[in-house]
């Protein structure tokens, strides 16, 4: 099968992706988006099934006998942040922006499907997988909640991320944790506010709060190896004080990461205690919530040399094999906690203005060169070899 594409169809596809670009839409509500994906897909004949974990969109070709089904998946959702552009398709929607690419992967996974829709003589069962949210971290969750597995056999699921900094045509893979989880904390300690001339009436919350930001600065060396990566980030600090009014309440917010889920457990848990002895040595009250935002993603180590295989059959693309792990977070973790499979990293460029601008930059924009590399990736792993169950490995 050949999986070389027209020009006409990489055009077709850059009109899209700017289309979606035009009109972002943010979290569980991507109708509109989810709507003109839907409607391209039932016309080229793919069975189109809606509002799965709310906007989520599953588009199935099923052919072949049924052995070897498999899902790629591409996320939809945009960023709540303003677009710094002003190219033609900038954001016609203030506080909405497609920093992140997701544009792109959409335009990328649908030309994947209208492709190898086209081939007569592709013989394989695919799930499509357009997910909502998943820049929140929510919208996977929600649609494996929704029977995505159950509704769709799939034997393995592959996602792709782009990203500036990586050539175009270049690709970045790793076997086991790639990506890491996030956690986030909220601190409430509540003291004694009160009259600033007379603090020993009081309960300071600050100084406690000064002493519990300082002390969770040693989690990581004191209590989590520092051969370990993990970080542990202070983000906000708020007080309800005034200028000659000591506060009655502080509220400490941040982030944590790092790619095992025994450290996420051991950073909670110590963290935990630096609150509750710090509060408990001066009489504070305080309440602590720690949840888990992102899980890390694990790469199964056969579906990583068969992602890694197939790019060599992508003409002018290579994988970068020096790359190692990246410090952010993906929602399509959490679709391989329950199938195994493999996320890939697809470079957006290095030079040109937009496509080297970070992820999130309110400059940032998806490189429409890249869209034949991640058509041509997914139609290379449609027509790979199925792989062996025995040599997986299943993360827990
Ligand atoms: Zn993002
Ligand atoms: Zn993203």
């Amino acid at each position: 099968m050949k999986n070389v594409l027209s020009q006409k169809f990489l055009d077709e596809l850059i009109t899209f992706r700017k289309q979606l670009h035009r009109g972002p839409e943010i979290g569980f509500n991507v109708k509109k988006t989810a709507d003109l994906i839907s409607e391209m897909l039932s016309k080229a004949g793919l069975e189109v099934s809606r509002d799965i974990g709310t906007n989520g969109v599953v588009a199935s070709l099923n052919r072949g006998s049924g052995v070897d089904p498999i899902g790629f998946r591409a996320d939809m959702d945009a960023l709540p942040i303003d677009e710094a552009n002003n190219f033609a398709h900038a954001s016609v929607h203030s506080g909405k922006f497609h920093g992140c690419g997701h544009d792109g992967h959409a335009a990328m996974l649908l030309g994947a499907a209208l492709h190898l829709s086209r081939q007569e003589n592709f013989e394989r069962e695919i799930h499509f997988i357009f997910q909502p949210d998943e820049e929140n971290g929510n919208g996977a969750i929600a649609m494996i909640d929704s029977g995505l597995f159950e509704d769709f056999k799939m034997d393995a699921v592959y996602g792709l991320h782009n990203l500036p900094g990586l050539n175009v045509g270049e690709f970045a893979i790793q076997s086991g944790a790639f990506c890491s989880f996030e956690d986030n904390f909220e601190i409430k300690i509540i003291g004694r506010g009160g009259h600033s001339s007379m603090p020993e009436k009081l309960i300071d919350p600050i100084v406690i709060g000064a002493k519990i930001v300082t002390d969770i600065q040693t989690i990581v060396s004191r209590t989590v190896s520092p051969s370990d990566h993990a970080v542990v980030s202070v983000t906000n600090f708020e007080t309800d004080g005034a200028r000659n009014v000591i506060a009655s309440e502080v509220k400490i917010t941040g982030d944590c990461r790092g790619f095992e889920a025994h450290i996420s457990e051991s950073i909670q848990s110590r963290m935990n205690a630096i609150v509750a002895n710090n509060c408990a040595s001066y009489d504070a009250d305080f309440r602590f919530t720690y949840l888990t935002s992102f899980v890390p993603l694990l790469n199964s180590e056969a579906h990583t040399n068969l992602c890694a295989k197939v790019v060599d059959k992508i003409s002018g693309a290579c994988v970068r094999s020096d790359f190692g792990r990246v410090g952010f977070s993906e929602d399509f973790a959490q679709m391989l906690k329950v199938k195994p499979g493999a996320y890939i990293l697809m470079g957006n460029g290095i030079d040109a203005a937009n496509y080297s601008e970070p992820l999130h930059c309110p400059n940032y924009d998806f490189n429409d060169a890249a869209i034949r590399f991640g058509v041509e990736y997914w139609c290379a792993v449609a027509n790979a070899e199925k792989v062996p169950l025995q040599s997986s490995l299943i993360p827990d």
